[in-house]
């Protein structure tokens, strides 16, 4: 576990880019922290970092978003769900790099023990981030 003082919306889609190179395929990350916390943000520089181009939109409304980069991403916002099954999102789990955002969602339903947890909190007017 380490702690990442992260200071500005900049320096969380550099750390995105930064983790990119270390997650794969098959990759599942749970991204937890309260509603502004830059979760979306974070995703945004994994994107970017894989060098997608054009919009990252907050898939708070279609819930699952994917996107054709190398490796595939799947980025998944439950918010607005009290649980997640019947999403298939298991689908996307093997063979792409899964992002999701707020997993309490998944109950137990998912096997999370390989999982990796990012945590965001606000920190005066940036962001301290465990890894
Ligand atoms: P979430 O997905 O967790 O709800 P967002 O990624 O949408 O949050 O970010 C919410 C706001 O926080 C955005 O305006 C973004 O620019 C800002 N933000 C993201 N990361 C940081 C940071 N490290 N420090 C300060 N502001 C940040
Ligand atoms: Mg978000």
């Amino acid at each position: 576990m380490t702690k990442r003082i992260v200071a500005d919306e900049m320096a969380m889609r550099e750390l995105g880019s930064e983790l990119a190179r270390l997650w794969k395929a098959g990759t599942l990350v749970l991204l937890i922290g309260e509603l502004g916390a830059g979760k979306t943000t974070l995703v945004r520089g994994v994107l970017e970092g894989l060098g997608h181009v054009g919009a990252v939109r907050s898939p708070t409304f279609n819930l699952i978003q994917t996107y054709a980069t190398d490796p595939p991403v799947m980025h998944a916002d439950l918010y607005r769900l009290q649980a997640a099954t019947g999403l298939g999102l298991e689908e996307y789990l093997d063979d792409h790099l899964c992002l999701i955002e707020w997993p309490d969602r998944l109950g137990d339903a998912f096997d999370l023990s390989e999982a990796v947890t990012v945590q965001i909190d606000f920190e005066g007017e940036g962001r301290l981030v465990h890894l």
